[in-house]
């Protein structure tokens, strides 16, 4: 049994994590998005490590984490214009990009692909690690596989202690959700995750921005995804998600013979008034949803509950992401009022 530090982000600690990085261990990183678990891309056995520590399907292939251009230029085999533009625009900040991979990339970091994932993330701390360690850096969400992500050092350490050796503690994730993730070709982008980053925001940079059915739709298990990742469960409470969309009026009545002492409801902030017990809030808007949507997730299962109904969000700009995420959480159980 391994024990793991909650670690100030001092430099001392940041160098210290990339001493341990650079013997092959694994640490869990804060980033604007969610925590990640970080090792490093070059070293299979570390990344071997991060597969095991999650419990990941190794079939979902992990993104790649620079903090300079340099190390971009080294993990592509393809720089073109367009995603010259993105990288100028967009980084540091929460957007991967999938682009053709070069020759220095592990076939355990793509799970096979030809393609590798890459983003450079804005979090100080999270810059100052790969800097510290000249390599990128693999860092896929810091929780189990399955559950709902860590955007705090406690949820790292709720699913994680005892299997790593340290947490660098970089307060709550600002942004909450995962970074966007997009398919860059010649002149055209397809948007297989949303995030933070929009696709109006994209269209900006390019006109032909698609959105991949599999963000809206429970992926036909004949046909082949481009992102491993959508065939698995993700960001799940253990109790049973039921996504609910409609107004607030429809929402009331449809639960209104429905909650008990084990179900809950997950409402707007400014819906709460309505309900007597047994309500959580996830937010006022869309940027708020995002940042609080996975602690409230984790502090469903602190309450115990069996069963949640939670108001589907809005389903433009990030709330897409949110919507897509809670679409997820629940197995695709949607209810349309
Ligand atoms: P996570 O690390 O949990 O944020 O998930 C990363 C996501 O990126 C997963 O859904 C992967 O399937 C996806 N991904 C990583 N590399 C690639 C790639 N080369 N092509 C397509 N999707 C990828
Ligand atoms: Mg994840």
């Amino acid at each position: 049994m391994i024990y793991t530090k909650i670690l100030k982000p001092t430099d001392e600690n940041i160098s210290c994590c990339a001493s341990l990085i650079k013997s092959s261990d694994i640490v869990a990183m804060p980033t604007e998005t969610v925590y990640g678990l970080a090792a490093s891309a070059y070293d299979k056995n570390a990344v071997a490590k991060i597969f095991d520590a999650k419990g990941r399907p190794q079939d979902n292939p992990l993104i790649c984490h620079i903090s300079n251009f340099d190390m971009l230029l080294n993990l592509t085999c393809k720089m073109s214009n367009l995603l010259y533009r993105i990288a100028e625009r967009f980084w540091p900040g929460p957007l991967t990009v999938i682009v053709p991979r070069s020759d220095c990339v592990l076939d355990i970091v793509t799970a096979g692909l030809d393609t590798v994932a890459i983003r450079f993330p804005s979090h100080i701390v999270a810059q100052k690690l790969i800097n510290e360690c000249g390599f990128p850096l693999v860092a896929p969400s810091a929780n189990l596989s399955g559950t709902p992500s860590p955007t705090t050092a406690a949820h790292v350490y709720d699913d994680l202690k005892g299997k790593i050796k340290a947490i660098l503690d970089g307060g709550t994730c600002k942004i909450g959700v995962e970074s966007t993730i997009i398919k860059v070709d010649d002149n055209e982008i397809k948007l297989l995750r949303p995030g933070a980053i929009t696709i109006k925001m994209l269209q900006k940079v390019c006109k032909n921005v698609t959105a991949d059915i599999t963000i809206f739709n429970k992926p036909d298990e004949n046909i082949k995804v481009i992102s491993p990742g959508v065939k698995y469960k993700h960001y799940s409470p253990k109790a049973n998600v039921i996504l609910v969309d409609g107004s607030l009026s429809q929402f009331k009545k449809y639960i209104s013979d429905k909650l008990d002492n084990n179900t809950f409801c997950v409402v707007f902030d400014e819906d709460q008034a309505h309900f007597k017990n047994n309500v959580l809030t996830y937010g006022k808007d869309s940027l708020s949803q995002a940042h609080n949507i996975f602690s409230v997730l984790r502090k469903v299962d602190d309450l115990k509950a069996n069963t949640v109904f939670i108001r589907c969000p809005q389903k433009t700009d990030i709330g897409l992401a949110v919507y897509n995420r809670l679409l997820r959480a629940s197995g695709f159980n949607l209810v349309k009022l």
